[in-house]
């Protein structure tokens, strides 16, 4: 078999213990004789399953009583529309925070529900940082505030919670969910696409404070409606029960290797041992994010001399290297190092790059 280290944004790595599990269990799950494929989403053997997922992600997170779990389809893009539907009156303003990529999506759906107003961007710097809480120019009577605490695309992470007093926060948590510890007490409604750092694609999880059910837009379809889905317990239709099971693994992989402490310690690491590299290139490669705001999850750099990025990135295939390349819209190179990617990986990557420096600075 071949052995690469996959750098992809997403859909992106898996632990290979869960994968090794899902492949021992894909025919039989526990002795039912059925794959986890072939179950109904009703029975005794997927209600174990989704129940204990749910019971390790609140351990994981210490989701404290009064907040639902939700595992729901659509990806994280139908958050776009479900979040304004359903919090936020037609005739109400919403706050949000302009940092990029996937904060823009999220303006340009909401407009079509509410009010929106654009508390701060960062657009005037091409994305390289996160404003000040000071500059926020918040409404007073915002329904909630909206932010992205890692734009996947720019490689910008938020580390910070946005202090909003009352204003129910919420934030689209994709690609950095479950990589370092924070309180979820803070939040009004967190969401998370699987395919970044949960599991396969095809769900989306969300952490909802209760108070906040209930106030749906008149027209929300039904499926749209967090009530529904949250009086059924995720059980409205059939869920995205395959994925559901992998993410379920991986919650407990994430349990045997210390939790989401025990991953922000990795992570921290990985991200410094990369960011030190592109650091002390000479400026052979460069980041240009401020530093207080670069990406754990992905490391977006360029290679000062342009013309070398595709022998950069057939290179690194060469060496097991792969999905290196940046996103369309930004360009250069992009390193996703989701909890899933192990330290090896990372140093292997970062030999490759002295490497290619060394040959062609
Ligand atoms: C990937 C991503 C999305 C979109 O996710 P889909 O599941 O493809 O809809 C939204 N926000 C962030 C931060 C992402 O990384």
């Amino acid at each position: 078999m071949a052995k690469v280290y996959n750098f992809s944004a997403g859909p992106a790595v898996l632990p290979h213990e869960v994968l090794a599990t899902a492949q021992a269990e894909l025919l039989d799950w526990h002795g039912s004789g059925m794959s986890v494929m072939e179950m109904s989403h009703r029975g005794k053997e997927f209600m174990e399953i989704i129940h204990e997922a749910e019971q390790d992600l609140r351990e994981l997170l210490q989701v404290p009583a009064g907040y639902k779990v939700l595992f729901l389809q659509g990806g994280a893009s139908q958050q776009f529309s479900m979040v304004p539907l359903n919090l936020a009156p037609a005739d109400g303003v919403i706050d949000v925070l302009d940092t990029g990529h996937w904060s823009k999506l999220a303006i340009k759906e909401a407009k079509r529900y509410t009010n929106v107003n654009v508390v701060a961007s960062s657009a005037d710097r091409n994305y390289a940082y996160v404003p000040t809480p000071e500059t926020w120019q918040r409404s007073p009577n915002a329904a909630y505030f909206h932010y992205t605490s890692n734009e996947t695309i720019g490689g910008l992470q938020y580390s910070d919670i946005p202090q909003v007093g009352d204003t129910p926060l919420v934030c689209d948590m994709s690609s950095d969910f479950l990589s370092r510890e924070f309180d979820v007490s803070k939040y009004g409604l967190i969401y998370a696409g699987a395919q970044k750092n949960i599991g396969p694609s095809g769900l989306v999880v969300l952490i909802v404070r209760e108070d906040l059910l209930g106030h749906a837009q008149p027209q929300t379809p039904t499926m749209l409606n967090y009530q529904i889905h949250a009086d059924a317990d995720s059980m409205y239709n059939t869920p995205a029960t395959y994925p559901i099971y992998i993410s379920g693994l991986v919650f407990k992989w994430l349990k045997a290797k210390g939790g989401v402490k025990g991953m922000q310690a990795r992570n921290d690491e990985k991200a410094g041992l990369l960011y030190h590299a592109i650091d002390s290139s000479d400026g052979f490669y460069y980041s240009h994010i401020d530093a207080p705001f670069r990406s754990r999850m992905n490391v977006v750099f360029r290679l000062k001399d342009e013309s070398l990025e595709d022998l950069f990135l057939s290179e690194a295939k060469k060496n097991g290297l792969v999905q290196l390349k940046g996103h369309r819209s930004v360009g250069g190179m992009r390193a996703s190092i989701y909890n899933a990617m192990p330290i090896e990986g990372v140093k292997s990557l970062v030999h490759f790059m002295l490497d290619f420096a060394r040959q062609h600075g």
